[in-house]
């Protein structure tokens, strides 16, 4: 660099034992300097010389002898796009409008490619009028930090894209140990998953436990809890009630860390349920319960019978009386008025058990015109006379269809179902052969 040391020496202010160490020191100055990867510029601006250090030119390249000292050459090594704006951040310091002057900027090297470059520099005198005269100043290569928090960039975004792009709300949830928790993270998905935005839970997590339907939030509380105390995955279905989309149901699935100063972080994902949770309901149905009148079908009817029966075992019912209903020459009601009224006559009578039956009670459709009921508590003599007010019932309300009157008579078998039961079929077939002997006896009655 421009040598200091000479100048003072031609001053005449120095000895030879002095100036000697002086330009030691100041060889150590610029070795350290070119070491941090740093050049060292000195600019004329009156007469538009610049001088460059070795490391300066070794930077971008060049051999010392193949810079020019000429301002406009500088110019012609800027990367075009950058060019306008280092002009103008250079007249600004010279202007007086800035204490230093400071810029990122591309530059060429020898071989044609381009260096970042930050460059630092400071009019170090002026003219009376305050016209710039000199300015020195340090050019360091950013490359491989631009390059470095470029790809940083890059990675965030790729993470911040994908997250937001995955149905559902990806997050990373804090709990700290005083009970405040929060979502350090939270995917644009928030917005459908909760009607929320990542602000409103990025302090506070508290206004979620108002969005989770009321039966299902003690559950989803005790689920966190369990997950941060065993540090085990968190999972759980549940409800929430939100203000534009109503009731829907949600999964989450997260996995625990402890922090070190002991606060639990999850990083998992909620999704909306609601569908396939309304699927999942109506399988359910399709497979408990018969479709033309709405009652439990036979395989959920005699599930039913089992589990009474282990109750009885158990000791823990009474007694259940199983009653079995055949309505009676059905098969001419379909002939005379088809079998859409047939199956309005089915329909029919079960609306009449369905009215008659007493919580706890239980009717179901066992096939074609037959059914069960379950009498929950009851002996013989109750049993009897549950089965003539269903007669009674079946007497007092005919099915009206296009106006005229259709009569129906129903004979039914009664059991009493037994501890010594060994499965459902041994009190259905008791019942099963009580209603054969009504059948026989005439029909529209009662046996036992
Ligand atoms: P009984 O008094 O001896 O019980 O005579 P029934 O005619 O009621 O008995 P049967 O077993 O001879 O006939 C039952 C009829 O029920 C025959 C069958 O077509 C009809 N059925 C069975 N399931 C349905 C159904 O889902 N809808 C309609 N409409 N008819 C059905
Ligand atoms: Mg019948
Ligand atoms: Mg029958």
């Amino acid at each position: 660099m421009v040598g200091t040391a000479a100048c003072r020496a031609a001053d005449g202010l120095l000895d030879g034992g002095e100036l000697e160490t002086l330009r030691k020191r100041e060889r150590l100055l610029a070795l350290a300097i070119a070491g941090s990867g740093t050049g060292i510029w000195d600019r004329n601006v009156a007469t538009g010389e610049i001088q460059y250090s070795s490391g300066w030119k070794a930077m971008l390249g060049y051999a010392d002898s193949e810079v020019s000292n000429r301002i406009e050459d500088s110019y012609l090594r800027l990367h075009p796009d950058d060019l306008e704006y280092v002009k103008a951040t250079m007249q600004a310091h010279f202007d007086g409008k800035s204490d230093a002057y400071e810029v990122e900027h591309r530059i060429r090297c020898r071989d044609g490619s381009y260096k970042w470059i930050c460059s630092r520099g400071k009019v170090v005198e002026r003219d009376s009028s305050g016209r710039a005269l000199r300015m020195v100043g340090t050019t360091t290569d950013i490359t491989s930090l631009r390059t470095m928090s470029e790809s940083l960039r890059e990675a965030v975004s790729l993470i911040t894209n994908l997250t937001n792009e995955v149905p559902g709300l990806v997050f990373q949830y804090r709990a700290l140990p005083g009970g405040r928790s929060f979502f350090s993270y939270a995917s644009a998905g928030i917005g459908e998953i909760y009607e929320l935005t990542p602000a409103q839970v990025a302090a506070d997590a508290s206004c979620i436990e108002a969005l989770i339907h009321p039966a299902d939030l003690a559950a989803y509380r005790a689920s966190f809890s369990a997950s941060a105390a065993e540090l085990s995955p968190w999972h759980l279905e549940y409800r929430v009630q939100l203000p534009m989309q109503g009731l829907r149901w949600r999964q989450g699935d997260a996995r625990p860390q402890r922090l070190p100063d002991g606060s639990i972080v999850w990083h998992g994902f909620i999704t909306d349920v609601t569908e396939r949770k309304r699927i999942e309901a109506e399988l359910q149905e399709l497979a408990t319960i018969d479709s033309l009148t709405g009652l439990p079908n036979r395989r959920h009817f005699m599930a039913q019978i089992e589990a009474r029966l282990a109750s009885l075992r158990g000791g823990r019912s009474a007694g259940t009386a199983l009653m079995m209903c055949d309505l009676d020459h059905f098969k001419s009601i379909n002939d005379r008025w088809g079998h859409g009224v047939g199956d309005s006559a089915l329909r029919h009578f079960g609306n009449i058990l369905r009215a008659h039956l007493r919580p706890g009670d239980m009717a179901g459709r066992l096939g074609g015109e037959e059914f069960g009921i379950l009498l929950d508590g009851a002996d013989m003599r109750g049993a009897i006379g549950v089965a003539r007010r269903i007669q009674q019932r079946v007497a007092e309300y005919p099915l009206m269809e296009h106006e005229q009157r259709i009569d129906m008579t129903v004979s039914i078998g009664v059991a009493l179902m037994s501890a010594a039961d060994t499965n459902a079929e041994a009190p259905l077939s008791r019942s099963d052969l009580a209603l054969y002997r009504a059948k026989k006896g005439g029909r529209n009655r009662i046996e036992s």
